[in-house]
């Protein structure tokens, strides 16, 4: 009896310790602005950080893709002073910080001052996102809140155009529940999600399967 005992709570330390393991995420913005092609003349023009009120979600509409090779489109093609996004979520998760955010680049018509624009890599009208740039969607907006102090109203640039994206395999509406308990829950860099988030997360990545 006394080693089933033994047994039971071994078991459950392990899980507990394992549970936690797996709930703390390394999370880190590598901002790459500096790195990325610029219009020889053109500048955007700049914001008080206080005018920002909204996030708009992008995305790439392409497979592949890359902070660097949506710079170059942007400046060569568009003839903009420089890459559109404020930040550029990789198929793989890396996070780069592609604009600093007083800085009011070109993403959303009519929505350039008071938004952020974040754009994840894939053609999400084909594909769902995965894990990991989930994960750094839901870290990166939830940091932005923490960072700006502030609540911020999340929209898909569908929402303010005439246009699917970042794709209909996008919830807004789920990224919006995810970015909005436990926002206060990040600290060092690791990003917590607890059981309600990973609940909704696992629902919504099988039923998009
Ligand atoms: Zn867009």
């Amino acid at each position: 009896m006394k080693q089933i005992i033994i047994l039971i709570s071994v078991i459950a330390i392990s899980f507990i310790l394992l549970s936690f393991i797996k709930k703390n995420k390394k999370m880190k913005i590598y901002n790459i602005t500096d790195d990325l092609l610029k219009h020889d003349t053109k500048t955007y023009s700049k914001r008080n950080l206080n005018q920002i009120d909204t996030i708009v979600v992008h995305h790439s509409a392409t497979e592949t893709g890359s902070a660097e090779s949506y710079a170059r489109y942007h400046v060569n093609n568009r003839g903009w002073a420089g890459i559109g996004y404020h930040f550029v979520i990789d198929q793989d998760g890396k996070i780069n910080q592609t604009n600093e955010l007083d800085t009011i680049s070109y993403h959303a018509s009519n929505w350039n001052t008071r938004s952020i624009g974040i754009c994840l890599t894939g053609n999400f009208d084909n594909q769902i996102l995965n894990g990991n740039n989930l994960d750094s969607l839901v870290y990166l907006i939830k940091k932005l809140k923490l960072d700006l102090k502030k609540e911020l109203n999340i929209i898909g640039h569908r929402d303010v155009a005439n246009k699917s994206c970042p794709g209909n395999n996008i919830s807004i509406e789920l990224i919006k529940k995810l970015t909005e308990w436990n926002s206060m829950r990040i600290e060092k860099h690791y990003f917590v999600i607890d059981t309600f988030e990973v609940f909704l997360r696992t629902l919504y990545l099988n039923n998009l399967n």
